[in-house]
């Protein structure tokens, strides 16, 4: 029943059954959606409030949808549709029915090795595709903007978190099933907000004139993948242990830690984890961005390569 909508009459939407709010931001609400036509199924609706931002601001989700228009890839939220009215701007989007992975890090409070492989694996094909083909940093890659497609079962050992006391336990772990209990299938990048194009085409090509770009311009634009190698690496870490490698109640302290890379593999939670995974942290963690890992080092490592269970998708 219409009348009944929990949610505000978008003008120009009405094409869009509104179910359910799915997240927020500043500007903006995300909905899943029905469609009344009945052609596209489930999408996401990101709803922008665009009587409430700046010329700047409304700029950047014009940019936003356009770097999402050149985006084709199995691991990225595709632009299906967008539309504005007066007063809003709406992004139809492919719907990850799975939600955040960070509620999956809170549910589980930490990944197994292979599951946490699963889910980085796909993020950096997202990754490689985005700085490879498309020139495209992403600069705002963590958890909150990692979608996923739940799948009904997962045969993941995941280790039982140790409470103190439990140091010399044999960790029975306990295996993840069904969907809401940690069914992670296809992963999704969303969220285009900051993201920027540093080559202007697939050839590789650097803005500008090739041959008379400087060196640190050409610098720049290498530098500026590696932030999302080193967020990448704060992910990986996150899933790894259920908590964050940088983190300080005061910011200044927070700030520091970070300018200077401090985090260490804190025991006991770290202490059953693979040198092979730390190995591989500590190149994405790594303050000099030149001597980071780009995104073809990191598919290389032996802790990618490595094969552990995959999870069997079930469609
Ligand atoms: P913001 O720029 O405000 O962070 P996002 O694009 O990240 O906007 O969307 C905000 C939140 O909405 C996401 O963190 C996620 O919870 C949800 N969301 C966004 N897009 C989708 C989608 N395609 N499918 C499912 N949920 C989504
Ligand atoms: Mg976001």
């Amino acid at each position: 029943n219409e009348s009944k909508s929990k949610f505000p009459a978008y003008p120009g939407l009405e094409r869009w059954e509104l179910l359910e709010k799915m997240g927020d931001g500043a500007f903006s609400n995300v909905y899943r959606a029905r469609d009344r036509e009945g052609h596209k199924g489930e999408v996401a609706i990101k709803v922008v409030r665009k009587f409430e931002m700046n010329k700047m601001q409304r700029a950047n989700i014009l940019k936003e949808v356009q770097i999402m228009r050149q985006i084709d890839h199995p691991n990225i939220i595709k632009l299906i549709d967008f539309s504005e009215s007066r007063q809003y701007y709406y992004i139809i989007l492919d719907l990850a029915p799975g939600g955040e992975l960070f509620h999956q890090i809170v549910r589980l409070t930490y990944f197994s090795e292979d599951l946490s492989r699963h889910v980085i694996t796909q993020v950096a094909k997202a990754l490689e595709y985005l700085h490879v083909e498309r020139g495209v940093v992403h600069r705002d890659i963590k958890p909150e903007n990692i979608l996923f497609n739940p799948i009904p079962f997962i045969p993941f050992k995941n280790p039982k978190p140790k409470q103190p006391g439990d140091e010399d336990k044999v960790d029975e772990g306990e295996f993840v099933k069904g969907v809401g209990a940690g069914g992670i299938g296809q992963i999704k990048i969303a969220d285009f907000g900051l993201s920027k194009i540093v080559w202007e085409n697939q050839t590789m090509t650097p803005c500008g004139t090739v041959g008379y770009t400087a060196p640190e311009i050409v610098k720049d634009e290498r530098y500026s993948k590696s932030v999302d190698m080193w967020a990448m690496g704060c992910v990986l870490y996150t899933l790894l242990c259920g908590f964050p490698p940088f983190y300080d109640e005061s910011i200044e302290m927070l700030t520091e830690k970070v300018a200077k890379g401090q985090y260490t593999f804190l025991s006991p939670w770290w202490d059953e984890i693979s040198d092979s995974a730390k190995d591989l942290i500590s190149h994405l963690l790594c303050v000099d961005p030149e001597k980071r890992f780009t995104i073809q080092e990191f598919l290389a490592h032996p802790w990618i390569r490595e094969s552990g269970p995959t999870p069997r998708e079930e469609r």
